[in-house]
């Protein structure tokens, strides 16, 4: 068994989990591990292998890590050594931050980039190997959360004690856990273009061939546009990624591969000479909008049969660093809490502190990425030249050692990234347990009404468990 998963050993669940992509197989896996029987549902024909990148920031790192998947990660990852920042319209060197070995060492994971299809697959096969059934062409198409049964395309009806809505970004199952937030967004202004280069049709170019090399990640800042770029698969690929203001009302179905789209709408002339031969260089892209919700309130169904994670419970700018991130955290804390010695009755209570614990992880997690992406496609004018000249006067600190640095420069700039990158998920769990586990196996703790499903009543007599969640 992965290191990091320890197994319930009575009262074992069904769980149903709509949607084979990241979050639902490595849901499926760590849950299927964690000793209960798991059902992926599937809408497409089998495993999708897109060549579009990830990031692997530490704290998602850590996670494949803590799931013994250290080794065969370095068979499919590049690890990243710093972010350079390049005017878009004539490629001057900006800024950069350093992922200097000193911090990465502290937080015990590195920054890693990988293929979305290569590490779908390692998901995909361990879930396999662990049991998981996955049931392919298999389109959910609605869900009934009382009896907690799905109805899907063929009209079959299946039914489990969990119901897990995993189907990403057009999720079906999401309306029915948080009801008519569901339908209120405001349309991203922004559209987000991906594309992938095998770096042998790169190399015969001079200027691009360093490249193929650098295990950087290069962000191209351009007048409201950018584009950004790194290695996957072993240095096999190159994959790029523009953010572009949205030309047409039109939206298409996220992440379907289409021909190149022209280059007036990537704006291509906003980018210097290299950024644009690697633009022309694309034979296919995918593009992908967005629809910007206040955090959801709900993610668990007040049945306490159905639980959303992944992008259907925090959908975030495509191409972020942490969508991921976010959706492995949500299967490494669901899986940890459903190892505990709970009882079948119970179900609503972990239900309960997986909302609690990762609504306000996931929502801080959504603003920063929304604003770091806006940061990146400033257009031209005194904001764009305030942000430029911050990030030059930064260059001279970031280039000295991590111990030469001053103390302030660091807090400023890594503090934020270092919350972000330091959180253990199963940790997470592990601090909850210890306040709360004691309570859970009083018999008299109860879940309290159906409607407010993110907390649970500890016993009254008790004084000394009787305390805020946290
Ligand atoms: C084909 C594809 C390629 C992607 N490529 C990239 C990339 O290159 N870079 C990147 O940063 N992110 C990519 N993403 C998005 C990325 O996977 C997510 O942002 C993140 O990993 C969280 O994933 P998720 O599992 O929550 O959602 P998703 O990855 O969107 O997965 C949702 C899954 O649910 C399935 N599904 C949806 N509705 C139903 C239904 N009604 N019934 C049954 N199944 C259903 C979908 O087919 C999909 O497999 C891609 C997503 C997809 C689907």
């Amino acid at each position: 068994m992965p290191v990091g998963l320890t197994s319930r050993t009575e009262d074992m669940l069904h769980f149903l989990i709509v949607g084979g992509g990241i979050a639902g197989s490595a849901c499926a896996f760590s849950l299927q591990q964690a000793g209960h029987q798991v059902t992926v549902l599937e809408q497409s024909a089998g495993p999708h292998k897109s060549r579009g990148g990830l990031r692997s920031p530490p704290n998602m790192t850590r996670i494949l890590n803590q799931w013994g998947l250290e080794e065969g990660l370095s068979r499919i990852a590049v690890k990243a050594n710093r972010f350079t920042f390049l005017s878009g319209s004539d490629g001057e060197n900006l800024g950069l931050f350093v992922l200097h070995d000193k911090l990465m060492k502290s937080l015990l994971a590195d920054f890693y980039y990988i293929q979305h299809g290569d590490l779908l697959t390692v998901f995909q096969d361990l879930a396999k190997k662990s049991g998981v059934k996955f049931q392919y062409s298999t389109k959910v198409t609605s869900i009934d959360p009382w009896a907690g049964t799905v109805t899907t395309c063929s009209g079959a009806k299946m039914s489990a004690d969990v119901i897990i809505g995993a189907d990403g970004y057009k999720s079906v199952v999401r309306p029915v856990v948080v009801g008519p937030q569901a339908l209120k967004g405001v349309r991203d202004r922004r559209v987000s273009v991906g594309f992938t280069i095998p770096t042998d049709s790169m190399r015969p170019h001079e200027d691009l061939e360093p490249f193929t090399e650098s295990p950087e990640w290069t962000v191209w800042l351009a007048d409201d546009c950018s584009m950004h770029g790194l290695l996957t698969s072993s240095k096999r690929d190159y994959v790029l990624v523009l953010n572009l203001p949205m030309e047409e009302e039109h939206v298409q179905d996220p992440w379907a591969e289409r021909p190149p789209i022209s280059s007036e709408l990537l704006r291509i002339d906003k980018f210097e000479p290299r950024a644009q031969k690697l633009i022309r260089l694309a034979r296919s892209m995918t593009k992908t909008d967005c629809i910007h919700h206040e955090p959801f309130e709900n993610w668990v169904h007040e049945s306490g049969k159905v639980v959303l994670i992944g992008e259907a419970a925090h959908p975030s700018v495509p191409n972020g660093t942490h969508n991921a991130s976010m959706a492995l955290e949500d299967a490494m804390t669901l899986a940890t809490l459903f190892s505990l010695p709970a009882t079948r009755s119970q179900t609503p209570m972990l239900l309960a502190a997986y909302e609690e614990l990762r609504q306000p992880r996931c929502a801080t997690t959504q603003a920063s990425e929304r604003q770091k992406r806006d940061f990146v496609c400033i257009p031209n004018g005194p904001e764009q030249r305030a942000r430029d000249a911050g990030l030059r006067a930064a260059r001279e600190q970031e280039l000295l050692d991590w111990d030469d640095a001053s103390e302030g420069y660091l807090r400023v700039t890594w503090e934020e990234f270092i919350d972000l990158f330091s959180y253990d998920a199963r940790e997470a769990v592990e601090d909850w347990w210890t306040k709360w586990g004691k309570a859970m196996h009083n018999p008299r703790a109860r879940p309290c009404s159906t409607s407010n499903m993110s907390k649970f009543e500890p016993p009254l007599l008790e004084v000394d468990v009787v305390r805020e969640m946290p």
